[in-house]
C-alpha cells in the first residue's frame, strides 16, 4: 500500500525521519497526554506545514498554526507547543 506524496519537494533523503518529526510535532500541537500516542486526524494533517515552519524557526507563524482559527493570533500554550516543536526539530536535523 503506498501513499502518494504529491507535495515533495526537492525529496530529503531523510524523508522517513521527516515524516517521524512531524509525527511528533503533531502530538505535541495536539497535546500530549498519558497513553496518548498519536495525533488527532486534523493535527496529523498538519504535520508538514508545522515541519516547514519549525525549519525556518518562527515561532509566532508555529504557534498561529497550531492555535487555527480558533484564537485571535496565538495563545500562550501554542507559543510553548511551538518551543516545543522548535526543539524537536533542531534535535531531529541536527
Ligand atoms: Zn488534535
Ligand atoms: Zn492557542
Amino acid at each position: 500500500m503506498s501513499t502518494p506524496h504529491t507535495a515533495v519537494p526537492d525529496a530529503a533523503p531523510a524523508a522517513e525521519e521527516f515524516a517521524k518529526l512531524e509525527q511528533r510535532m503533531a502530538l505535541v500541537a495536539c497535546g500530549v497526554r498519558d497513553g496518548k500516542t498519536q495525533a488527532c486526524d486534523s493535527h496529523q494533517r498538519k504535520g508538514p506545514v508545522l515541519l516547514r515552519i519549525a525549519s525556518t524557526g518562527a515561532v509566532d507563524a508555529l504557534a498561529m498554526a497550531i492555535c487555527g482559527s480558533e484564537h485571535r493570533g496565538w495563545c500562550t500554550a501554542c507559543v510553548e507547543k511551538a518551543t516545543e516543536i522548535i526543539r524537536i526539530y533542531n534535535e531531529g536535523t541536527q
